[in-house]
């Protein structure tokens, strides 16, 4: 499709920002030798909008600092100063739900492998409205997983760009029918899902979630849904899961900005625990949704 042509389809007035500037969402660009085109030398975040208001504003900018000090960078100007711009990009938008998308390359410069400091990062934000009532109906029905094997880097900590490995599983997840692709390590072991982190329920109603290292990402949901668990008084446990454990599970399910908490129905093809969503995933989408609300900036 031409730019024009998408240009067309966009939503009227649909508003990114670009190093400084707001565009048309169909015309924005960025050079040819933009650091996160040649090398994904860059980092994101995705921020579910509701009510036209960002959530989990600070654990997202938190995290996004963290990826930033991990790859040598900084941001490019106060926390401040990116919360109006973020701010200002939602009311351009006049976006209600939706998500607001945040990428942070190295900037432009002659191709060449070795960075420095000398390089200006470029900023990146894109608005985009979703239909909370299809995931609202997603919700309700439970999606199915599959795994595959996990063969990415050993810094998936890091919230970087280079995301062709979770690509390759979520285009094979769409190809066997199912919604997400779920890592499984060399030891069997669940680290987590292409764009979400995986979750189980045990026999007792433990919900079970693996704990922070450089294997995963640390989910900003996940962090959130763990502590509006813990204050709710539901059982929680940080540690790996096999996939034989994960197919004899109770309940599955997956979090993520944005989907929130969502039921796992199946996992390759077996059905998890009765097959419909669990009432441990129910009760941590209402704490969980509940407690980001509490959170967000009035
Ligand atoms: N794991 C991976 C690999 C992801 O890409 C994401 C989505 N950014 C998550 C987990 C979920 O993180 P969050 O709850 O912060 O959206």
């Amino acid at each position: 499709m031409t730019v024009r042509a998408k240009a067309r389809r966009a939503p009227p007035g649909r508003v990114a920002y670009v190093d400084g500037r707001y565009l048309l969402h169909g015309m924005a660009s960025v050079h040819i030798e933009d650091r996160g085109l040649q090398f994904a030398d860059s980092v994101y975040e995705v921020f579910f909008v509701s009510d036209g208001k960002l959530m989990d504003e600070a654990p997202h900018l938190d995290r996004l600092e963290r990826s930033l000090d991990a790859i040598g960078m900084k941001l490019p100007m106060t926390r401040k100063a990116l919360g109006l711009i973020m701010q200002e990009v939602v009311r351009r938008n006049r976006l209600t739900t939706g998500f607001l998308y945040l990428q942070m390359t190295r900037g432009v410069a002659p191709r060449d492998h070795a960075a420095t400091d000398a390089m200006r990062p470029l900023l990146i934000l894109t608005a985009k409205p979703v239909n909370s009532q299809a995931i609202e109906t997603r919700r309700a029905a439970g999606v199915a997983v599959v795994t595959t094997d996990d063969i990415r880097w050993g810094r998936c900590d890091i919230k970087t760009t280079a995301l062709l490995p979770n690509v390759l599983a979520k285009t094979e997840a769409r190809k066997r029918g199912a919604y997400e692709a779920w890592f499984v390590d060399r030891d069997g072991m669940v680290t987590e899902g292409s764009s979400t982190n995986a979750w189980i329920v045990d026999g007792n109603g433990v919900a079970i979630t693996r704990s922070i290292s450089d294997n995963i990402l640390p989910g900003v949901t996940r962090r959130v849904a763990l502590d509006a668990a813990t204050a709710a008084g539901v059982k929680i446990e940080e540690r790996a899961f096999s996939r034989d454990e994960a197919y004899g599970a109770r309940e599955a399910f997956l979090t993520s900005a944005t989907g929130g908490v969502m039921p796992v129905i199946r996992i390759d093809g077996k059905s998890i625990g009765d097959g419909e969503p669990g009432p441990v995933a129910t009760r941590l989408q209402a704490l969980y949704r509940a407690l980001s609300a509490a959170n967000a900036a009035p």
